[in-house]
């Protein structure tokens, strides 16, 4: 029998997400209201559009492997050198990279229980350990629990999204400062900014690069290009020179750089996304009051709602679902009462706010 490495068959077979794409043809569903995976439902820079359709013909040509301008442009946004910052097909890809490279065969690697699951995927996926503390009760990362088990387990990568994924919570900047201080010397943080654009830069923390963290960045949310799968890493010299040497060499999409770097340069288009985020979130509080309903206050691009136990929100869920409206919940205890709402268009929040007035009185508490 041929049989692949322990580290993959040991991996559950089953993919990170389940995608919308997959419930429509499970569900018989013609369309459906995307508010499940916190993509931008206000759309990529028009800007951003043009620039790729004038550049389409020419896809038949590779993408600069060094993605020279997107980072020159980008080293002038974080006031850094392009030496300290490396582009990569998203994120989640990023993220693979800094497990390969940092956390070895049987090493310990560090989250927490429920946040964002590629990063336990990719630590499955090249044999390390993964180790976690929980949520505080209120839906916080426990700082105070993580640096418990990284003192006692001497994970050499801790994950922390910030603000974080699935609950929209918030790490203040002083305190992420005294988080990374109180860690393990050899512990380094891999700090997911999936939604800084969401916050304002000045609650961030300090831009100065720091060799104990590899902070991530997207143009998946805010800037609406998910489906371009392009994100970017800023980190010391020297991470970045580790990553380049594993990150595959004409991995991120040609179109995916014209369209990054022409989105950065409409900075009007970035501060209407985040204005209209912040009024969809304050639509879900207003409606979570109205239906009497706790939810956790959100820095993010997407609303938690409490439903009070696990089973009422899979049931609300899965009924959403039914109606066309596809959200998600947070899989782990205590966030597993919440459903998560991604921010949407108007109309998109109406569907949602029928769709779960309706389901509510079907779904007892
Ligand atoms: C959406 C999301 C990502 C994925 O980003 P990509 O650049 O699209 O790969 C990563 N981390 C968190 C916390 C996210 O919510």
């Amino acid at each position: 029998m041929i049989r692949p490495a322990p580290a993959i068959a040991a991996i559950p077979p089953t993919t990170p997400f389940i995608g919308p794409e997959q419930l429509m043809r499970e569900h018989g569903l013609e369309s459906l209201v995307r508010l499940g995976a916190n993509e931008s439902a206000f759309g990529p820079s028009p800007r951003a559009v043009e620039a790729m359709r004038a550049e389409l013909e020419r896809l038949s040509w590779y993408g600069d492997p060094e993605s020279f301008a997107l980072r020159t442009a980008l080293a002038r946004k974080h006031g850094c050198r392009i030496e300290q910052l490396v582009v990569g097909s998203g994120i989640d890809e990023l993220m693979g990279l800094v497990v390969r490279a940092f956390v070895a065969p049987g090493g310990a690697a560090l989250t927490t229980r429920g946040s964002y699951p590629t990063f336990n995927y990719h630590v499955s996926g090249y044999g390390g350990r993964l180790v976690t503390a929980d949520y505080r009760a209120d839906g916080r990362l426990d700082l105070d629990a993580l640096i418990a088990v990284a003192r006692a387990e001497r994970p050499t990568v801790v994950y922390l999204a910030n603000p974080d994924n699935p609950s929209g919570t918030f790490v203040e900047r002083d305190e992420l400062a005294r988080f990374v201080d109180a860690l393990p010397d050899d512990a380094l943080v891999l700090l997911d900014e999936a939604y800084a654009d969401f916050v304002d830069a000045g609650r961030l923390i300090a831009p100065e690069i720091d060799d104990r963290i590899v902070r991530t960045r997207t143009f998946s949310k805010a800037y609406g290009l998910a489906g371009a799968r392009i994100g970017y890493a800023i980190a010391s010299d020297a991470h970045v020179a580790t990553l380049q040497k594993i990150r595959l060499h004409y991995g991120v999409n040609r179109n995916a750089q014209i369209g990054a770097l022409a989105s950065l340069e409409d900075e009007a288009f970035h501060a209407h996304v985040v204005r209209e985020v912040e009024a969809s979130r304050e639509a879900y509080y207003a409606l979570a009051r109205e239906l009497g309903l706790g939810y956790l206050e959100s820095y993010t691009n997407f609303v938690c709602i409490d439903l009070g136990s696990a089973s009422r929100a899979t049931r609300v869920m899965n009924e959403l679902l039914e109606r066309g409206v596809w959200i998600r919940k947070p899989g782990a205890p205590p966030l597993d009462r919440y459903v998560r709402v991604s921010a949407g268009t108007a109309p998109m929040r109406e569907a949602f706010a029928a769709a779960l007035r309706a389901v509510l009185d079907e779904v007892p508490a």
